[in-house]
């Protein structure tokens, strides 16, 4: 989202992470700051379904990929200090044989972290795909992937269940004028599209090499693709929440099912 400050405690200072949850079952991405938080929820939540002799969900973090505002949150996510839990980590971006594993221990290595994964209690599992593989994560649940136009990769995710969808399109940029027509396709008449909002249309021809798209164009796909409900998210560091309560009006009056990414914003579709 944004970056913490005065100025963001209403939308939130945390980086990318979002939950989606399919009835009992959910699916964490990305890693960023956000996901300590996500973790302390998940441990309560684990310790009541302990209490009610319920047996512990198998959790799934998903990476779009892995620059630091997306896996900044990782060592500090509590589930992972818990030896009754099992997690799956997937990433794809990276296209490759144990590309997951070797991601997590770079990250968590000299000089950048004290220490490695081997600190962590829970069982992890990974898991590596390549972009447009169709994943099965969970029965009844399949998780559709799609390579985005960013640095280093990146991978967009549509997760279908229940004949319900929603998409999660971020760090991905666009070239004026030229809608990306797999975005589109890809995100065809699902309910909620969650995308790159970082700039606005006005600040884009300053960034247009850095890889994020505009709240603008998030609203022209939603239109051009049937999408039902569409969400601004990957806010620019320097964004206040007033400049935020002015992108909300303005989005609303291009496409009225909007939402202005926040920190613990729900969706229900
Ligand atoms: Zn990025
Ligand atoms: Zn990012």
């Amino acid at each position: 989202m944004a970056s913490d400050s005065k100025s963001t405690v209403r939308y939130g200072g945390n980086t990318a992470c979002v939950e989606v949850t399919c009835g009992e079952e959910s699916i964490l991405f990305d890693a960023g700051s956000g996901l300590r938080a996500a973790g302390d929820l998940i441990a309560k939540q684990a310790r009541k379904r302990d209490a009610e002799g319920l047996d512990r969900k198998h959790l799934h973090l998903m990476f779009t990929h892995c620059h630091y505002d997306h896996i900044s949150g990782l060592p500090f996510f509590a589930p992972f200090f818990d030896r009754n839990t099992k997690i799956d980590i997937w990433s794809g971006h990276l296209a490759g044989a144990n590309k997951t594993r070797r991601m997590i221990e770079n990250y968590m290595s000299s000089p950048y972290f004290p220490v490695g994964p081997e600190v962590f209690a829970a069982s992890l599992t990974y898991r590596d795909f390549e972009a447009h593989d169709v994943l099965q994560p969970i029965e009844n649940v399949v998780v559709k992937t799609l390579p985005l136009n960013h640095h280093d990769e990146c991978i967009g995710y549509r997760v279908e269940f229940d004949n319900r969808s929603i998409c999660y399109i971020t760090d991905t940029t666009h070239i004026l004028n030229e809608p990306d027509q797999g975005i589109i396709e890809f995100v065809k008449d699902t309910d909620l599209m969650i995308y790159d909002g970082t700039y606005t249309d006005a600040e884009f021809p300053a960034f247009w090499n850095f890889g994020h798209s505009t709240w603008e164009e998030g609203a022209r796909i939603s239109k051009v693709a049937g999408v039902k409900r569409y969400c601004v998210f990957h806010h620019r560091p320097s964004r206040s929440d007033n400049q935020l309560d002015k992108i909300a009006a303005q989005c609303k009056k291009k496409f009225p099912r909007s939402w202005i990414g926040r920190e613990g914003l729900r969706i229900k579709v």
